[in-house]
């Protein structure tokens, strides 16, 4: 609204916004444009990917049923009249960022972080050596995952080493522990399950290199490692604080500790997986000729500041595989700044900064606005402030429906672009649906980006 508390001007259309990624900040940036904004506005809901729901599809892990059931919340705000979900268009490849900024009166970035960060050491690049981006793209059905390479990876493995202590980290290592019948529940595609039922994978360790109160791990999903069915989580009790001493002063870390003190009683079980948490370990470099054979670390005390310091003494971790879980990095689109330290698109309250001042009509929200933290339901809060940001500007005239755009769906298909629409992407789900009955399954993901344009155009009767 402008200062004297009018709305602005319309030229009879309404405010037309493109978000470009269809994850859960997308979609909640989607859903408080259309929800409460004090002006008309629609939405072009883009994503590169046929499908919607970035992560909660792609990266919560498919053993988490509840966690990814949080897609038929979000699938409500796709079903908005105001918003149009228009997938399978990559920004930068079917349409230039100029191009796009053209048809729209503003352009909310919200595709994430989907990056992996190096831990530059020597050997990292060994077959064996995996990213967890990698390995979790693989087994959600990802289209672009290199299936090759993880399946190589996992061949044979007995013994794997996850560097990180932080919920991916965790994630990664239940997967590798669970047992066929665990996974079979889930969407995995077919030759996921397929490939890591013919992995008997004996120790997975997962490995901090700090101490466990600096682990960034949650207590839920600390404490459910010990429902894994034929798992045994293990702790060495002298990396844990003395039952003696004052309780950590922050909850969380003390209730991952008392987590923890129960796995440092438990013992090792013929035939059960051993899942090691191991602390105070940094890797420095990974061993091996033609693939990875193990994992060499330096020993760390952590001071009062929290900050890891090497004490010269070294170890060998023997492992054939290794998975770097050390978080993520979001990178530009062509035509976007991105501040290479951070990852992020510099940014004030979501409004893009370009040259240290704000950009009109661009936002920024989610990872790539704040970074890899956060649960799902942070991304709610996150795309509110920016389309807070936003709708001042409308109110302040920075932004608004002024002037004629042409249609982006209409300019992509005359240009040969395939865009997938909401009455498509019902067919992809249909699709897994009927796929994962034909096996007794709830739902198969289809993992192939042919495979799901495929579902389309045979709905389409194309
Ligand atoms: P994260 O929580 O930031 O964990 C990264 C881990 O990597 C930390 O333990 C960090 O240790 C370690 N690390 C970083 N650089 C390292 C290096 N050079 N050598 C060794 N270790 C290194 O990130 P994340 O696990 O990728 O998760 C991303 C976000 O998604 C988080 O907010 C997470 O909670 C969320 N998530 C949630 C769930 C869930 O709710 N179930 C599941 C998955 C992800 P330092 O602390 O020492 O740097």
């Amino acid at each position: 609204m402008a200062d004297d508390g009018s709305l602005p001007p319309e030229d009879g259309r309404p405010l037309r916004v493109a978000v470009v990624g269809a994850g859960p900040a997308g979609i909640y940036a989607a859903e408080a444009l259309t929800g409460r904004a004090p002006v008309p506005v629609t939405v072009d809901l883009i994503d590169r990917l046929p499908t919607p729901f970035g992560l909660v599809r792609h990266g919560i892990a498919p053993d988490h049923p509840k966690m990814r059931a949080i897609r038929d919340t979000l699938h409500r705000a796709l079903d908005h009249p105001g918003v149009r979900f228009v997938g399978n268009v990559e920004v930068g490849t079917d349409i230039t960022l100029d191009e796009l900024r053209a048809h729209v009166d503003a352009v909310v970035y919200t595709y994430g972080a989907a990056l992996d960060r190096p831990l530059s050491i020597d050997g990292e690049d060994l077959p064996g050596s995996l990213a967890a981006t990698d390995l979790v793209a693989w087994y959600c059905g990802h289209p672009d995952a290199d299936r090759e390479r993880v399946e190589a990876s996992l061949a044979g493995v007995r013994r794997a080493v996850v560097v990180g202590v932080g919920n991916v980290a965790l994630d990664v290592a239940r997967v590798l522990s669970r047992v066929p019948r665990e996974l079979e529940p889930t969407d995995m595609p077919q030759h996921v399950l397929d490939a890591l039922a013919a992995t008997r994978v004996e120790e997975v360790t997962v490995l901090g290199r700090r101490g466990p109160a600096q682990a960034t791990f949650t207590t839920k999903e600390l404490d459910e490692l010990g429902e894994l069915a034929e798992a045994t989580v293990l702790v060495d009790p002298d990396q844990l604080p003395g039952e003696d001493e004052p309780p950590p002063p922050d909850r969380l870390v003390a209730r991952n500790i008392d987590v923890l003190r129960q796995y440092a009683a438990h013992t090792a079980e013929p035939g059960r997986t051993r899942l090691v948490l191991r602390f105070y370990r940094r890797p420095v470099r990974l061993l091996g000729a033609d693939r990875v054979t193990g994992v060499e670390v330096e020993r760390t005390t952590v001071d009062a500041d929290g900050r890891a310091t090497g004490t010269g003494e070294y170890e060998v971790l023997p492992a054939d595989l290794v998975v770097r879980s050390v978080g993520y990095r979001g990178e530009g689109l062509p035509g976007l700044p991105v501040d290479q330290r951070s990852g992020t698109v510099p940014n004030e309250d979501g409004r893009v900064l370009r040259d240290g001042a704000a950009s009109p009509g661009e936002y920024v929200a989610g990872w790539i606005k704040r970074g890899p933290t956060g649960v799902v339901g942070t991304n709610k809060h996150d795309a509110r402030e920016t389309v807070a940001s936003l709708l001042a500007d409308v109110g302040s005239g920075v932004i608004g429906p002024h002037g004629d755009r042409d249609d982006l769906v209409r300019t992509l298909q005359a240009r040969g672009a395939e865009p997938v629409l909401l009455e498509d992407w019902r067919a992809i789900d249909a699709a897994e649906v009927s796929l994962g009955a034909s096996r007794g399954r709830a739902r198969t993901t289809l993992h192939e980006r042919e495979a799901l344009l495929a579902a389309v155009r045979a709905a389409a009767g194309r």
